[in-house]
Order: structure tokens, then C-alpha cells, then sequence
């Protein structure tokens, strides 16, 4: 159960020992998920990990034996479909169809969807309104797409690495209108390369690993389990005074700013308690999300 601001929030997806195979290869084991309304899940994997696979099994895009209940049905059933936005990988770009014209397409498969010239203006996607989708670069068919997820107004959306293609812009946009969404209480299960994005903005992160869930959390929890800190200061003295401070595991020097690099960022700070008079302008910074992916995922193919 999640209790957010009070209030307790239903649960939206639920699965239970979800084991999946293509043929002879099993690719997705024993996996347990729950995701509340009106969470932001970052999915995060390395390429082959098994993200898309169970993004489409929670479509209802391939089959599952297993006991999984999106908004209380089966994945893909009628009622579930109604009200879920979904953005996969690659970007369906039909011949002579315009952005409007594919967008009302799509708002016609739904009971609540939204008003395309309204969503348009809302992603400003007004200039490529009467474009045809033949003509957009990557980053705008991208964009079109995730317009197509929200059409239906849905309150889950799975978003498979929506922002490849786009630049830098494009990309900010994007996370706003996330941002946005969250806003609204929509729920939403995102993949992306990008873990800075994903560690600013997920409430939880599912960590998949040949498989396997790895760590399942929030980004705080995460970087609890590493204590793995910088510690970055001014001062007139010398370097070998803090190279052998408890923790420290290497130890910089540009002019009168020192990096310690620690392996217990609390164990440092209280060795350098009697230099406090002589060190100033201190900043700490613990590991971020992509530094802390990249030991878990070596230090599995040290063990594999
Ligand atoms: P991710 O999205 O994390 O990159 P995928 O779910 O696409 O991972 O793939 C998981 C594993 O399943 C990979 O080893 C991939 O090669 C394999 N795989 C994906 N799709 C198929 C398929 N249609 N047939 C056989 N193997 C597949």
C-alpha cells in the first residue's frame, strides 16, 4: 500500500512471479512488481535486460500465464486499454497521413480522449499540424508518438525510451509535460537511457538485470546502499594532510581546491572535524544514478 499526501493510493499494476521466455531463452525471471497510482516508475536496464519484454507483457502485446492484473483485469483486456497510453520503441510513420489527420485516427479509438488541437498546442506541435509525417525529422516523429500515448487521455502511460532523437530542447519540453502529468495523478513507467532525467524525476526505480530485478526503490534508497562520496574544498594546506583521512580511497589537488574521493562520505567528514578552521566553501556530492548503474552492471559481468 502507498500512502501519498494522506491519501492512499490503489494499486494499478500488480505481478506476481512473472517468469517469460522466447522459445528456449528465458529472458524475464520471477519477476515481482506493484505500481501505485499516480507513481513515476523509472525501468532501468542495460540493452537486452528484458525492459521491452515486460513492457509488452503489461500491454498485453505478448502473453503471460502468469497471475498480472493491470487495473484490475488481465493486460490488453477492453477496459484496461481505455485507459492506458503507451509509446514504444520506433515511430509509426504511415504515407500521405498528416500529424492532424493521424491524431484524429487515433482519438476515435477512445470513449475520453482529448482535443487534438488542444493536445497539439499543449506539446507545441501546432507548426506541424497539417504536416505530413513522412516529412518530420526523428526528434519531431518522436514527439508525434507521444502525442499518440496521451490522445485517449490515459491515466497509465508506459513510455519505452520516448526521448531517442530528440534534442536538447525537445527534451526538457518533454520532461516538463511529465512533470505536468504527474501533476494530474497520472501514473507513468518509463525507460530511457538517460539516467540523469530518470533519477530527477522517477519516484521509484526498478533496476532489471539479465532478467532479474536487482533493486527496487527510490534514488535515495539506492544511493544510501553507496556511500561512495566527493568531497570538495578550499584550503592553504597541503594535500598529505587529508590523503590518509579515514575513507579516503584517492585524494586531488588544483590550487587551493581539494577532491576527496571516499568510500564513506559521514566516516571523512568526521576526520576532517579539526581541520574545520582551515578548509572552506565545502560541497558534498553523492554518486548519481548513472555512476551507481554502471558499478552494479560491472560488477555483475565480474561475476557472470
Ligand atoms: P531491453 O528492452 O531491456 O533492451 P528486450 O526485452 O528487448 O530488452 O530483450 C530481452 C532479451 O530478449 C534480449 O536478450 C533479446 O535479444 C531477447 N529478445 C527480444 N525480443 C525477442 C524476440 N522477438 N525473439 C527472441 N528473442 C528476443
Amino acid at each position: 500500500m502507498l500512502i501519498k499526501g494522506g491519501v492512499t493510493m490503489r494499486e494499478i499494476v500488480n505481478v506476481k512471479e512473472l517468469n517469460f521466455s522466447y522459445g528456449n531463452k528465458r529472458v524475464l525471471k520471477n519477476l515481482n512488481l506493484t505500481i501505485h497510482q499516480g507513481e513515476i516508475v523509472g525501468l532501468i536496464g542495460e540493452n537486452g535486460a528484458g525492459k521491452t519484454t515486460l513492457l509488452n507483457i503489461l500491454l498485453g502485446l505478448l502473453p503471460a500465464d502468469q497471475e498480472i492484473k493491470v487495473f484490475e483485469g488481465k493486460p490488453g483486456q477492453k477496459k484496461a486499454r481505455q485507459k492506458i497510453g503507451s509509446m514504444l520503441q520506433g515511430d509509426i510513420v504511415l504515407a500521405n497521413v498528416t500529424v492532424t489527420e493521424m491524431l484524429h485516427e487515433a482519438a476515435a479509438q477512445y470513449f475520453r480522449s482529448k482535443n487534438v488541437t488542444e493536445l497539439l498546442q499543449e506539446l507545441n506541435l501546432q507548426k506541424q499540424a497539417d504536416q505530413l509525417l513522412t516529412n518530420l525529422s526523428g526528434g519531431l516523429q518522436r514527439r508525434v508518438t507521444f502525442a499518440l500515448a496521451l490522445i485517449g487521455n490515459p491515466e497509465l502511460l508506459f513510455l519505452d525510451e520516448p526521448t531517442v532523437g530528440m534534442d536538447a530542447q525537445a527534451r526538457k519540453m518533454f520532461w516538463q509535460r511529465i512533470q505536468a502529468l504527474r501533476d494530474l495523478g497520472k501514473t507513468i513507467v518509463i525507460t530511457s537511457h538517460y539516467l540523469e532525467e530518470i533519477q530527477q524525476t522517477a519516484d521509484r526505480l526498478f533496476i532489471l538485470q539479465k532478467g532479474k530485478f536487482v533493486f527496487q526503490g527510490t534514488f535515495q534508497e539506492l544511493q544510501n546502499k553507496d556511500k561512495r562520496t566527493i568531497i570538495h574544498f578550499k584550503t592553504k594546506l597541503a594535500i598529505k594532510n587529508f590523503q590518509k583521512l579515514t575513507a579516503v580511497v584517492a585524494a586531488t589537488q588544483l590550487e587551493d581546491w581539494i577532491d576527496l574521493v571516499s568510500d564513506d562520505g559521514d566516516a571523512t567528514l568526521r576526520s576532517l572535524v579539526p581541520f574545520l578552521e582551515e578548509i572552506n566553501n565545502v560541497s558534498i556530492q553523492r554518486e548519481s544514478l548513472e555512476n551507481i548503474f554502471l558499478k552494479m552492471t560491472n560488477r555483475m559481468e565480474t561475476l557472470a
